[in-house]
């Protein structure tokens, strides 16, 4: 279905996108599905917002306070990382580029500072001044085309974080030239999962599942008593999954190429760019699962490691080892972080390989 769609229109492949947002809903509910507990105590909302669709079900005495208090925070976080929204602070350091400082908020510094450090750690994997190669492939307003070897060398002279000026005296931010914006896409959600944590933990929540377009996190367990089970799933087959992971207040992002893409005369063009070439990552991996206690830092690095392959991510893992790590290659094998052998079940039948 997938391969139907996705060489249409680009509306069919965001139709497709939802859809299958929904099955990955449809597989971490059908994983976390209880019964018995008192039913005012439970409280659960779907909405888009960040470009996806998301959910979030508690239990707990003011569930649905706490449900709605996330919600508005992520509706929040929504208006201020934008960059399609002219009122978000980050438009305004777009518009600003190449002109003048941009003063904003603590929030808004603490994610291009913390994206800044990634991007150093990562040899220039992750880079949120990849703005203007999402634009130039179409992926900001759906009209998918394929660049020029011209344009490609000119987009990638506007391309580079260390040519974005931060003063954390006054959380002054600049874009050296013109031309230059960022986008926060592959951060602004794993920061939204940090912050509805936390406010769910302020309204004592025991148990959440929380899904912010795939983006998953966790608060307890369910009301039974075992963990919630969270399902990866098969980048080759949607209906599918690779295997499940115990979700432990902690948070599960997975990125992949197939998640947002359009196809051309039989080439598949993804999302997730690698900002040395200005082009889509070519990456040897078909997805990248991360688990941690920050959400920033998952989500960050889901797609900076998918952006550097499978051995440079096993590297990389093996230097910091302060998350977890799944990885699934093009050729259908497993590689997964030594320290999520209790945690992952993989699907039977599948190869994995444990790596430290
Ligand atoms: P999703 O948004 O589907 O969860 P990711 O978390 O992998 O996927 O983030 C992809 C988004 O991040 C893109 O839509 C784009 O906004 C941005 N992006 C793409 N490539 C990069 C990159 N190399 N570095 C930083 N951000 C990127
Ligand atoms: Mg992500």
């Amino acid at each position: 279905m997938i391969d139907k769609l996705g060489s249409r229109h680009s509306r069919l492949v965001r139709n497709v996108a939802l859809i299958c947002a929904f099955c990955l809903v449809a597989m971490t509910v059908a994983c976390a599905r209880e019964s018995g507990a008192p039913k005012n105590d439970r409280s659960i909302a779907e909405f888009f917002a960040m470009n996806t669709l998301m959910r979030i079900e508690v239990r707990g005495k003011e569930a649905e306070s706490a449900i709605e208090a996330g919600r508005a925070e992520i509706y929040r976080l929504e208006r201020l990382f934008s960059r399609t929204d002219p009122q978000s602070e980050v438009s305004a350091i777009n518009n600003a580029a190449g002109k003048t400082w941009t003063t904003v908020s603590d929030e808004t510094y603490f994610l291009i500072r913390t994206a800044e450090e990634i991007r150093v750690r990562t040899g220039g994997a992750f880079d949120i001044t990849v703005a203007p190669v999402m634009d130039m492939w179409g992926f900001t307003d759906g009209l998918h085309r394929i660049p020029g070897d011209r344009e490609i060398k000119d987009v990638l002279a506007l391309v580079g974080g260390d040519r974005i000026v931060l003063e954390e005296d006054g959380n002054r931010v600049m874009l050296k030239s013109a031309g230059m914006s960022l986008d926060l896409g592959g951060i602004a959600k794993g920061y939204a999962g940090d912050r509805v944590l936390s406010i769910l933990h302020d309204y004592d929540i025991e148990s959440a599942l929380i899904n912010l377009g795939g983006n998953i996190s966790t608060i307890g367990r369910r009301p039974s008593g075992s963990a919630f089970r969270i399902a990866i799933m098969d980048p080759e087959d949607r209906s599918k999954y690779l295997g499940t992971l115990a979700g432990a207040d902690n948070h599960i992002v997975t990125s992949g190429g197939y998640e947002r893409f359009f196809e051309k005369d039989g080439e598949v063009y993804i999302h997730i760019m690698d900002p040395q070439t200005a082009r889509p990552a070519e990456s040897d991996l078909l997805s990248v699962t991360v688990v941690g206690g920050k959400g920033i830092e998952c989500d960050i690095l889901s797609t900076a490691l998918f952006v550097m392959g499978k051995d440079r991510a096993i590297e990389y893992w093996s230097a910091h080892r302060n998350f977890g790590l799944v990885l699934a290659d093009s050729t259908g094998a497993l590689y997964v972080s030594e320290d999520l052998e209790k945690a992952f079940t993989p699907t039977e039948g599948k190869v994995v390989t444990f790596f430290d």
